[in-house]
């Protein structure tokens, strides 16, 4: 398989740090990133709730558990449980999701969800408790929602849960994350509306200035973010992967039929998710902490962006509506 290729060839290389990026975690300087991605190897969904909530917990962060009624025609009604935490204070929403249920496979045991979505699980942690860790005793216009979406593989209900009782008039903006376990190539759809147009042009600005290699995909496969775009929300979907995966991926999704991929050539992670295939071996803290403060910047950044549209306190409502940040609530709670 390539992926284990290019382990060994990482091992030969290990001096190129684009090719040494597959380095396995234990060794790594996030460890403990390792150990919290283990936890998440639990029998049921409702094990994970709890390891969200413990994990959010010891970081110092207040978790707070949604539950909903949900399930679908397959699995009949199901109670479902979104876990949120909340930085800083503000009249509008920054929002941040990542689903952390895993899929039942078809021997009935649950997949380790690790690819996904544990570890986008994991960078959205790190970037909350950044984010709390800079803002501290720092006014900040947005307060930056992380929901933490149960159901997402059962058809996004956790999400679509979570915006029916949030409703959309708070939130200025909102960023996904799922399959990010692994990989220094950040790749993001461009196919979630003309209102988030905003929000890729802040993320194609960030990911110059820190000199990342994001890849745009025209096409790219739905998670949470569907729920946000369809209710006419700005939003971004991301993923990481290694940079072969990643245009491999890209390929396969828009390259049509001359991709020029093999016939019946399936990208490694799809191979990987959904199967017995997604497992702990597969997570790279150090790529995962990167991620995540890469996610605390762009919504930072995206926070810094909507405030230059943001009115004077005293200016008509009606004037609010700025074409970069149609969705930017200014009323005062
Ligand atoms: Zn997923």
């Amino acid at each position: 398989m390539l992926f284990r290729s290019l382990v060994a060839v990482s091992v030969l290389l290990a001096a190129s740090p684009a090719l040494a990026q597959e380095a396995p975690v234990q060794s790594g300087d996030h460890a403990d990133l390792g150990a919290a991605a283990g936890r998440f190897v639990v029998p049921t969904n409702a094990e994970r709730t709890r390891v969200v909530v413990d994990l959010l917990t010891e970081a110092g962060l207040k978790a707070e558990i949604q539950t909903f009624q949900g399930g679908n025609d397959h699995t009949g009604p199901m109670e479902g449980a979104n876990v949120v935490t909340t930085v800083g204070e503000g009249p509008a929403d920054i929002v941040l999701t990542a689903h952390y249920d895993a899929v039942k496979l078809r021997d009935g045991a649950l997949s380790q969800g690790v690819v996904d979505n544990a570890g986008s699980v994991l960078a959205l942690i790190q970037a909350a408790a950044a984010l709390k860790e800079g803002l501290e005793g720092q006014p900040v216009a947005y307060r930056f929602v992380f929901v933490f979406t149960d159901q997402e593989e059962l058809g996004l209900i956790g999400a679509k849960n979570f915006l029916e009782t949030h409703g959309k008039d708070r939130i200025a903006a909102v960023i996904n994350a799922d399959v990010a376990a692994y990989g220094e190539t950040v790749m993001y759809g461009e196919n979630n509306g003309e209102q988030s147009a905003f929000v890729l042009a802040a993320l194609r600005g960030l990911c110059a200035e820190r000199a990342f290699d994001c890849v745009a995909f025209p096409n790219y496969p739905p998670s949470d973010d569907r729920v946000f775009s369809a209710a006419g929300v700005p939003v971004v979907s991301l993923g990481t992967q290694d940079a072969v995966g990643a245009h491999q991926m890209w390929l396969a999704f828009n390259g049509g039929r001359d991709n020029g991929l093999k016939e019946g050539f399936v990208p490694p992670v799809f191979q990987r998710i959904h199967s017995t295939e997604d497992r702990l071996a597969y997570f790279n803290g150090d790529d995962v902490a990167r991620f995540g403060l890469f996610v605390a910047d762009l919504a930072l950044k995206l926070s810094a962006q909507l405030d230059e549209y943001r009115p004077e306190p005293d200016e008509d409502a009606s004037a609010v509506e700025a074409p970069a940040a149609p969705n930017a609530a200014p009323e005062a709670p």
